[in-house]
């Protein structure tokens, strides 16, 4: 590795802007010992070591030498662009080799629903409906990427019919039939896949991948602290009548411009076919869906709600209702698949259309797949390695889901066990100095039991041979942040201190003294917006996630205006990439712990035993802070304040310091970090 990433390395004298980094080469290093004994491990490494370039070297060198295909997943498509635009074209000047971005189907327009949509609505020109699809045609056509989440902007102006456009030309797996391929941008991108020796993807697709795809040899999960969340979202059934209603539309709708699959029918194919029949199980379950929304919305939710439904719950009067409408959804919905399957095999006897054969049957098995989904939340007792819960957005219908607790084993069967090595990194993966944590979480290691639970609650995991673990390894990072950040620990005597109006208080005294420059993040989304309420700051902008725009749209008025504060939950505390000075001052609200209530966080407080604080709310929490804290540094030059307000009890702030790292603290009252902090400033 000392050839590429040494002082006198490759790297170094091709371009002046390579900066040797001794923990770099160490990373490099890891990586290759991981690929060479074939094992499974965690590299972890700081903002700035390069590690992107660091896993990719290793990999192409060894790749190149004895053969096999290297996937890259991310969690974020900033990410994916960046290694895909900006490192490998790098790396082509040192090996002869090819490269793509593979994204899931649906991230593109299907090139044969487009044409589709078009021909029909030749009738219904007048309408946004129309208009939408022909910016969509256009954008399709010049986009450089034809992802269609860039079309977004471009629709919104037709509203809802823009969205319904939309969702008639996305492209789907069981819309799809493989005509129009040569046009295709998923094909197409499969097709430079095949060439490749490197696939940049997405997390959630790099898990499923699926047989057709080409095969890979070498993996590399990047963000991987936010691979348990893919795979918790990935491998668990999920209910919806939502999610069936748009596979009906999909089927067949009374709309008359809309594209479905059975206005492909002609009237005497129809007659001849029997498709009457079809339609009618179809009105039938629009029917029983509706009876189930409306059973399982009567509680009329005004806000986001996220509940777990516990044992009790199952033997409840309210629950076996449930239960009974969903299984007279899940038996329309089995009807209607068998129904089609019929079909498709008439069609197949009569020697009909491939194409049409082809969606026929991928709908058929869609339909199938959620009458299982349904089957397996509503009618299998939840054990032990699963948990029920539903989520509910005010006026839309609930989603019930069945998530595992421990993603790990699937893991090891899907992941680990598929690949020949495969690093897991990212620039947070240890808590206090410790790796177990994370270890644990991903598969690596199995949990440890705690001996309160009873044999039965203890999980049978499939687990990793333990032959293929490599020992964890952190570089560290190559920023000196005792010189460049200022932690400050805001300790209250007030029990207000927690209050939105007391936060908000102290952001504006923050704010006033950086004139902005602010990212503000926060645990909860109400008392979020509370806060932003009370904050009044004369020549300083305040946006706030949910009310000022998408995520890109507000941290792009950051980059471009200094004197804002930004305010955010969740998904800012990671992902969030500010460098420069218009990004100084992180004010944390609170320790992110997770809210109690949260399905998932809550089995898995159980799921872990009586130890479940030490071992599982406070490893996830200050995972999050330094995902948080990571916000402030993005390049060597930058430096800054992280003041966090309410950093909770005196028993566990040295495992809060231990996660950090080492930086001028200040552990005091409000009044002497302002002071602190005025101090810093100016210099
Ligand atoms: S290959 Fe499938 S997704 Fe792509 S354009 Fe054709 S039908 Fe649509």
């Amino acid at each position: 590795m000392n050839k590429f990433f040494g002082a006198n390395g490759l790297l170094a004298s091709d371009s002046e802007l390579f900066v040797f980094r001794k923990e770099q080469l160490e990373y490099a290093k890891a990586v290759s010992k991981t690929i060479e004994s074939e094992g499974v491990g965690i590299v972890e490494g700081g903002t700035g070591v390069g590690k992107t370039l660091g896993y990719l070297i290793p990999h192409i060198e060894y790749a190149k030498q004895f053969g096999g295909r290297i996937l890259i997943a991310t969690r974020t498509k900033n990410l994916q662009d960046q290694i895909f635009r900006k490192d490998l074209p790098l790396l082509k000047k040192y090996f002869d080799f090819n490269f793509a971005l593979l994204k899931g189907r649906e991230n593109y327009i299907c090139r044969g629903r487009l044409k589709e949509a078009l021909e029909r609505s030749e009738l219904f020109k007048e309408l946004d409906y129309y208009h939408a699809l022909k910016v969509l045609e256009d954008f399709d056509e010049k986009d450089e990427t034809g992802d269609i989440e860039s079309a977004y902007d471009l629709i919104a102006q037709f509203g809802k019919e823009g969205r319904m456009a939309l969702n008639d030309v996305r492209a789907t797996d069981d819309t799809c039939t493989s005509d129009h391929r040569n046009f295709c941008r998923h094909y197409r991108a499969l097709r430079d896949s095949e060439k490749s020796l490197v696939i940049v993807a997405n997390h959630h697709l790099a898990l499923l991948w699926p047989q057709s795809f080409p095969e890979v040899r070498y993996a590399v999960f990047d963000e991987a602290h936010s691979l348990e969340d893919a795979a918790t979202d990935l491998f668990g059934p999920i209910f919806s009548t939502a999610l069936i209603r748009s596979r009906l539309r999909r089927l067949y709708s009374r709309e008359k411009k809309s594209i479905t699959i059975l206005s492909k029918f002609s009237r005497a194919e129809i007659e001849k076919y029997g498709i009457f029949e079809i339609v009618e199980i179809i009105e039938e379950l629009k029917i029983l869906l509706s009876e189930f929304d409306s059973l399982t919305l009567s509680k009329k939710f005004d806000s986001e709600i996220k509940r777990r439904i516990k044992d009790q719950e199952l033997i409840s009067e309210n629950w076996s209702q449930i239960v009974d409408e969903a299984k007279r959804v899940e038996t329309a919905v089995r009807k209607l698949s068998r129904e089609i399957f019929t079909l498709q095999k008439k069609m197949e006897k009569e020697d009909e259309s491939n194409v049409l054969c082809e969606k026929i049957n991928k709908s058929a098995l869609s339909f199938e797949e959620y009458a299982n989904y349904a089957e397996n939340i509503f009618r299998i007792i939840p054990v032990d390695k699963s948990v029920l819960w539903y989520e509910s957005f005010p006026d839309r219908p609930i989603t019930y889901r069945r998530s595992p607790i421990n993603v790990g084993p699937m893991l090891v069967e899907n992941v680990y066990n598929k690949f020949h090595s495969v690093i897991l990194t990212s620039a947070t993966m240890q808590v206090s100095g410790e790796f177990s944590f994370m270890e644990e979480r991903l598969g690596i290691i199995s949990p440890e039991t705690d001996n309160s639970l009873e044999e039965s609650e203890v999980q049978k995991t499939i687990l990793l041979d333990p032959c293929r673990r490599i020992a964890p390894l952190s570089v560290g990072h190559p920023f000196d942040y005792k010189d460049k950040v200022l932690l400050c620990l805001v300790r209250e005597e007030s029990e207000n201190s927690s209050e939105p109006l007391s936060i908000a208080e102290r952001i504006m005294e923050i704010a006033k003294l950086t004139q902005g420059r602010m990212l503000a993040l926060f645990t909860n989304k109400l008392r979020m917006l509370e806060v932003k309420k009370n904050i009044n700051l004369d020549g300083i902008d305040v946006l706030a996630q949910y009310e000022d725009g998408s995520r890109y749209a507000l941290v792009r008025r950051l980059k471009s205006n200094p004197n804002t504060v930004l305010l955010g939950t969740r998904s800012f505390w990671e992902g969030i990439d500010v460098p420069g000075e218009n990004l100084s001052v992180v004010v944390i609200e609170k320790i992110p712990f997770t809210s109690p209530g949260e399905p998932l966080y809550d089995a898995r407080c159980e799921g872990v035993g009586k130890d479940w604080f030490m071992r599982y709310a406070l490893p996830t929490a200050l995972l999050t802070l330094r995902q948080g804290f990571g916000r402030l540094i993005r390049k060597e030059d930058d430096s800054g304040i992280v003041v966090i307000l309410n950093p909770g009890k005196k028993s566990y702030i040295s495992k809060i310091l231990r996660t950090l790292p080492e930086c001028k603290k200040i552990d005091a009252n409000f009044e002497s970090v302002l002071a602190e902090i005025k101090e810093w400033w100016a210099k």
